[in-house]
């Protein structure tokens, strides 16, 4: 026998400094008699809520060890990279230089005009250079006309020390929930945070890739957590994006489950690129009668600035 109220799990709201756990409802959630939950990772802070705060922790603490002020990255112009990372370089005092996938701009999206705003320095790039990334060109003029004084940050924050930080994240999480065996939900781009999660306390969980056609995507995970150093205590399932048309794009069909997921959990706002296209996928599955875990904990990543990027019409919330 299912409890389908769910709270019976967990008594009440899992709440411990500033940290919460509380129920979702999903639309089909009576068909397939499983739980869920949300860990509120948009709620953690003010300042760049979301996982991206915990992969630029680790980068952070290096850069101030390197003594360095200015602080350089990639980034696309809706990124929400981009959004934490000016963040956190404003509130710790630091110079945020970033640079834009794209030649020319003839407006400043609302992403890069509040990054202009707390203080960050623009460099636009082609995007062939930007694909190379850390070995780009424009990283070699960047650092050449500062003297050689910028830490760099790979984009999305990703790396050894984006893993590192997004495993004590988990951990912060998986002490939260107390010893209950949730499976756990996350939703993906690069992977890093994932492969945190892969080398948390966490015994099984599901991950959802934002992109779609992403082939070998545990092994991926697994490799990311192998160069950081960790071995990987979780069992691993995962998805690609088939159902919204890939990466940045946002389907019908997910702004009418968002419109009920909302009338369901009025107080609970799920980003349009990623935690959204988690929830859709696993409201499908259950569905369809293939879901099978009675306690599911899905991660809320944040990204809600990303609405920012979207047209008037298209806005849930
Ligand atoms: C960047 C991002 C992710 C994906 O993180 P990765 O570490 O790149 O896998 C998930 N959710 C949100 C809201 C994000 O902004």
């Amino acid at each position: 026998m299912h409890d389908i109220g769910n709270g019976a799990f967990i008594e009440n709201l899992l709440n411990d400094n500033q940290m919460i756990i509380e129920p979702l409802y999903l639309p089909t959630q009576q068909t397939c008699g499983c739980q869920f939950y949300i860990y509120r990772g948009d709620l953690e802070c003010s300042v760049a809520p979301g996982n991206k705060r915990h992969k630029l922790k680790y980068h952070l603490q290096q850069a101030s060890k390197e003594n360095k002020k200015i602080l350089a990255t990639f980034g696309g112009p809706h990124s929400n990279h981009i959004a934490a990372f000016v963040a956190q370089c404003k509130h710790q005092g630091l110079t945020p230089l970033i640079v834009v996938r794209g030649e020319t701009w003839a407006k400043l999206t609302p992403t890069l005009r509040q990054a202009v705003d707390s203080g960050a320095l623009l460099f636009p790039s082609e995007r062939v250079d930007y694909k190379l990334g850390l070995r780009a060109n424009i990283k070699k003029v960047v650092d050449e006309y500062y003297d050689h004084q910028v830490y760099w940050i790979p984009e999305g924050g990703a790396g050894a020390e984006g893993v590192r930080g997004c495993l004590d994240w988990a951990n912060e999480i998986y002490r939260l929930c107390r010893g209950k065996p949730f499976h756990l939900c996350i939703a993906s781009g690069t992977g890093t945070t994932a492969a945190g999660f892969a080398a948390s306390g966490f015994s099984s969980m599901t991950v959802f890739s934002a992109l779609k056609g992403v082939v070998s995507l545990t092994t991926n995970i697994e490799n990311q957590c192998l160069d950081a150093g960790l071995s990987i205590n979780t069992s691993i399932k995962g998805f690609d994006e088939a159902l919204h048309g890939g990466f940045g794009k946002v389907s019908t069909a997910q702004l009418d489950f968002l419109k009920t997921l909302k009338t369901l959990n009025p107080d609970i706002p799920l980003d349009p690129l990623y935690t959204s296209k988690m929830v859709y996928k696993v409201n499908q599955l259950c569905a369809q009668g293939e879901w099978q875990h009675d306690h599911t904990l899905f991660v809320h990543t944040g990204g809600l600035q990303g609405w920012q990027g979207l047209p008037l019409e298209k806005q849930v919330y």
